[in-house]
């Protein structure tokens, strides 16, 4: 989502006349998008802060103005904190104002600072240009992000997100599917829709009726050019009857399911308050590769929250061996002040550590497997962009995974269906065109 609301601060500022620029050194504006999911994101913004400090500097005695913005959950979680321990930055801006991104910049320039945490009753999107132009010197890639769905009502007890970027807002259906066909119209192929709670997404459409995701994913698998639909992230307890059935029956979307369950304890689940229990969470499992055998699953995992004993990690152990993932996440628990876990006794940074450690061996264990099952197979790669060799490009697969393929430029865009013949640590290597190449080019 970040990346998504980067392009979209892009947009905004295009509007203004900005063109987007490769380096820190070349820019009249630096804007730094945060994360404030996990600690030391503030801390991280400070120290990228001062490392800009120079610059600024530099700038100035050229008698040319810099300017600096940061936006992002770290901007919305600190707001005028950051103007007083940073008086170099110009712009604060919090996730849901980027639609006032300029008017920001041009109070900043006629004095002060600007801090811009509200959140707004306008809808930024209706303020926001979707891609009124191909972003100078980047090629548009033919896998779009589009968001649907902000913001989060569940208020699990480690998770910052619904204090950040809002409660849970899902965007009208008219504007996604207009946004979708603009997207597809400007070459791409895949898009990912994108929501904090994803699948808890019930947009209005104009009829006035209430969509589920699962509508609106089969919506937009009408759109013609539109090969590949994802969806991330989703949550167990949102994983409704229409959606497991639309991977059953939609082509369009891929079998591959990020679907966070965070730790295989019953008691752990309950305080951290995901509303559902392990059992459950193998139930959704079975009926989801009920509905497409070949689903593959990654996940979010959270190892030494609050009150976790060796027990309760060995039950996360043991959830992800039955499960089986192809790809995961997995991090140490991490205390958000203002959340309720923060409050509670923590478990002991080595033990967080040594845990972490052990699962995520397991994962990549089985990440590991999972990839090298796709030796000599063909799969159907969406091609992306050059790859690091010249002759190579690089795609995705069904799964997700990264691809390196042989194959010249103007295939990028395509989808191709490729031979796997080599495997690397996170990428798969295939050289073999079927069906060959001239047809595809034809
Ligand atoms: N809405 C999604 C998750 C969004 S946050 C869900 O409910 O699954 C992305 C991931 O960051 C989470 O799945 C969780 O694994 C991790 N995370 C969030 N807060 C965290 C914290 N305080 N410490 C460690 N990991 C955290
Ligand atoms: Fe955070 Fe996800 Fe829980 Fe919402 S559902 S509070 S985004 S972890």
């Amino acid at each position: 989502m970040n990346v998504y609301d980067s392009d979209r601060m892009t947009d905004v500022l295009a509007r203004d006349g900005y063109d987007a620029v490769e380096t820190a050194e070349d820019a009249d504006l630096i804007v730094l998008n945060t994360c404030h999911i996990r600690e030391k994101a503030a801390e991280k913004v400070y120290s990228e802060v001062g490392r800009l400090r120079p610059l600024k500097e530099a700038a100035k005695e050229e008698g040319r103005r810099v300017e600096i913005a940061i936006a992002g959950c770290v901007a919305q979680a600190e707001g005028e904190e950051i103007i007083r321990r940073a008086p170099i930055v110009d712009v604060v801006i919090g996730p849901q104002s980027y639609h006032r991104l300029g008017a920001a910049l041009a109070r900043a320039r006629a004095g002060g600072a600007a801090v811009e945490t509200e959140f707004p009753s306008e809808d930024k999107f209706d303020h926001i240009p979707s891609r009124a132009r191909a972003r100078s010197g980047l090629a548009a890639n033919p896998a779009a992000f589009l968001t649907v769905q902000e913001g989060c009502d569940k208020f699990c007890t480690f998770c910052v997100v619904p204090y950040t970027r809002g409660g849970e807002f899902s965007r009208p259906v008219a504007k996604i599917l207009a946004e979708a066909r603009r997207l597809v119209g400007s070459g791409v192929r895949e898009i990912m829709l994108l929501g904090q709670n994803v699948n808890a997404y019930h947009g209005e459409a104009e009829d006035g009726s209430d969509w589920s995701l699962a509508r609106l994913v089969l919506e937009l698998a009408d759109i013609d050019g539109l090969e590949r639909i994802r969806y991330t992230t989703s949550h167990p307890r949102d994983m409704a009857d229409d959606l497991i059935a639309a991977h059953r029956d939609c082509d369009k979307l891929m079998p591959y399911l990020h679907l966070p369950v965070q730790s295989g304890s019953d008691k752990i689940l309950a305080a951290m308050n995901r509303r559902h229990g392990r059992e459950e969470y193998f139930r959704l499992v079975d009926r989801l590769r009920e509905a497409r055998p070949d689903l593959a699953l990654s996940g979010d995992f959270i190892v030494g929250f609050p009150g976790e004993s060796e027990d309760d990690f060995a039950a996360t152990m043991d959830l992800v061996a039955r499960v089986g993932y192809a790809s995961a996440y997995s991090f140490k628990y991490s205390p958000r002040p203002g959340t309720p876990a923060a409050e509670r006794e923590q478990v002991d940074e080595a033990v967080k550590s040594e845990r972490l450690q052990r699962l995520q061996a397991l994962l990549s264990e089985q990440q590991t497997r999972f990839n090298a099952a796709m030796q000599g197979r063909v799969i159907d790669v969406l091609l992306e962009k050059p790859g690091r060799r010249p002759g190579q490009l690089v795609g995705r697969s069904p799964f997700l995974q990264a691809v390196h393929v042989d194959a010249p430029a103007h295939l990028i865009g395509e989808i191709v269906s490729v031979k796997v013949d080599e495997i690397g640590a996170n990428s798969l290597f295939a050289s073999q065109m079927s069906p060959p190449l001239e047809r595809l080019s034809a």
